[in-house]
């Protein structure tokens, strides 16, 4: 099988889901008489937060929903944030809330994610919405690893049975992406820094999902022929050219690709599905909140 016939092109999938969410977000606003509406609020300069945040506000507005920015100086108080958190929680045209991460140090992240309301946390970090996952009731999802797994099951169909290596148990993307799996009927298997060999436990898998942090670490001769490999790496390391950078995964492309049956390229894999997801929660949320009807599996 040449390569190209092996990428999961996660850019592809992310534009036709903004497009399935754009019809639903129109149809939101014809029946609820206003648009649903994604609240985002940055603390701090961080550059590229502030790009994640510029990005986050043009595709809410792309797909037909209205954008909140709520930018606050670096030095604001807790106890202010928390209010302008309270303020969202009590606005009717705010769907979905979303502070974006990280915080100033002296913030603490855990006390103000719990003040989102969880029937607004479309980010789907609250611990109500943690505990729902598990449970197996609806809520919100972290939006990288359904991402994973919206992809997974639109290039393997059914995952029931198949075995999946979760590397890396971020409460962001490892620990969900299991859940999400098992979920799938999965038999799961979550590796960390304390793994003893790795390679032989990757080498089980039919689905690999790489959540490490580390440039390339997982090399073609760890896998089992076949397997379906999903990159959620992010690393930005030197290019050929002297002062250029270039991005990586977690697993080493060239390697990999000759050996797995479907892989995710970085960047163009799940990076893009990442937004595409959180505007999947809000759309979803607006529903759920005007007690309106969607068919949420068809988006
Ligand atoms: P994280 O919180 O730093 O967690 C990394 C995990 O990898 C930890 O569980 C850690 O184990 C494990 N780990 C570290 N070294 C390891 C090793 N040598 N062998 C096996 N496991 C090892 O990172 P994260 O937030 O989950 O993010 C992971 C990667 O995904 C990063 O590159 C990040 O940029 C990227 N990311 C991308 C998106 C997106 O595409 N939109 C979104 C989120 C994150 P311990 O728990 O034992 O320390």
């Amino acid at each position: 099988m040449s390569t190209d016939s092996k990428i999961i092109d996660g850019k592809a999938f992310a534009e036709g889901l903004r497009t399935r969410i754009a019809v639903v977000a129109a149809d939101f606003e014809a029946k609820a008489g206003r648009k649903a509406g994604l609240a985002v609020v940055l603390v701090g300069e961080d550059p590229a937060s502030q790009v994640y945040v510029r990005n986050k506000g043009k595709q809410t507005v792309a797909a037909g929903m209205e954008s909140f920015e709520h930018k606050l100086p670096a030095d604001t108080s807790e106890a202010d944030l928390l209010a302008v958190v309270e303020r969202l929680n009590a606005d009717p045209a705010v769907d979905g809330i979303l502070v974006q991460l990280p915080l100033p140090a002296h913030m603490n992240e855990q006390k103000v994610i719990a003040t989102i309301n969880p029937d607004k946390d479309v980010d789907g970090f609250h611990v109500v919405n943690v505990g729902r996952l598990a449970t197996g009731l609806p809520g919100f999802v972290p939006c990288t690893p359904l991402g994973c797994v919206m992809l997974l099951k639109d290039r393997l169909g059914s995952l029931s049975g198949l075995d999946a290596v979760v590397i890396g148990r971020s409460n962001i993307v490892g620990k969900p992406m299991a859940q999400l799996l098992i979920a799938e009927s999965c038999t799961v298997t979550v590796a960390h820094s304390r793994t003893k060999d790795l390679p032989e436990v990757v080498r089980r898998a039919d689905i690999v999902v790489a959540a490490v942090g580390r440039p390339e670490m997982v090399k073609g001769d760890w896998l089992k022929p076949g397997a379906t490999v999903i990159d959620v790496g992010i690393n930005r390391v030197p290019g050929a050219e002297e002062g250029k950078s270039r991005l990586v995964g977690d697993v080493d492309f060239a390697s990999a690709a000759e050996v797995a049956g479907a892989i995710t390229p970085v960047p163009g894999g799940v990076g893009p599905m990442t937004i595409a997801v959180l505007l999947r929660n809000t759309v979803v949320a607006a529903h759920r909140n005007a007690g309106l009807v969607l068919d949420e599996s068809a988006l």
